[in-house]
């Protein structure tokens, strides 16, 4: 005998892909901290070699482009974070560096939207992230290229225009922890499997969003994203 549920439940939201009619599940979002010093440097963080560090957010905070959202809850300071992803497409565990991006399925832009002042009250509180980084419609993610269609990773460009004025642009080399180095060591903790997304970090240049804030981003060679912030 099959237990029915008790209720429905919404299954987490998908992505859209380039070139396919095809949509990517979303499993879970994964998130890295602190992936290029200049940014580290601005948040008055200092860059630890040593190994990078996750924080995580539900798989339902992920919105597409073009999203029209209103100010996030419980905060007065909510920051963008214009952030590279990864896709991941096929199962990977305790995966080699040279072996890592076998398992991606593809890249896109994404927005890691943070409600600032709640993650530096719990930092200073020596408290999880959890309230300044999981939130509702905290991960905008554009559509995924697949890798087969992405130049050689690692390179290009990431910007973002805030209200049509540039405020964060830097290339994907200045990342501290690579695209293969954050699979390897990421799937060494987590079976990472078809659905996972990384959110890579984000370069200096964060900054507020207010009520009417519209945001741009792009990164060389994947579709370019956009969110507003409406109400
Ligand atoms: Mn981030």
């Amino acid at each position: 005998m099959t237990a029915t549920p008790l209720f429905d439940v919404p299954l987490a939201p998908s992505v859209a892909i380039t070139g396919l009619d095809q949509v990517f599940p979303v499993r879970r979002v994964f998130c890295v901290g602190r992936n290029y010093a200049a940014h580290a440097a601005e948040m008055g963080n200092e860059v630890d070699r040593d190994a990078p560090f996750y924080f995580t957010k539900s798989a339902h905070a992920v919105i597409p482009s073009g999203s029209e959202i209103a100010y996030p809850l419980g905060t007065n300071d909510c920051h963008y974070e214009m952030e590279f992803v990864i896709a991941i497409g096929a199962e990977a565990h305790d995966v080699t560096e040279a072996n890592a991006l076998d398992a991606v399925f593809g890249y896109a832009c994404g927005i890691d939207l943070t409600r600032r002042d709640l993650q530096a009250k719990a930092k200073d509180g020596r408290k999880p992230w959890d309230l300044g980084k999981d939130f509702e419609e905290s991960a905008l993610m554009g559509a995924i290229t697949p890798a087969v269609d992405f130049g050689e990773v690692g390179r290009g460009a990431i910007t973002l225009d805030l209200d049509g004025r540039r405020v964060q642009e830097a290339q994907l080399s200045d990342m501290i922890w690579s695209v293969p180095e954050i699979i390897a060591h990421l799937s060494r903790f987590y079976h990472l499997a078809p659905g996972d997304l990384i959110y890579t970090g984000t370069p200096a240049g964060v900054g507020p969003v207010v009520r009417g804030s519209v945001l741009s981003g792009a990164i060389d060679g994947l579709e370019s994203i956009t969110l507003a912030i409406v109400k």
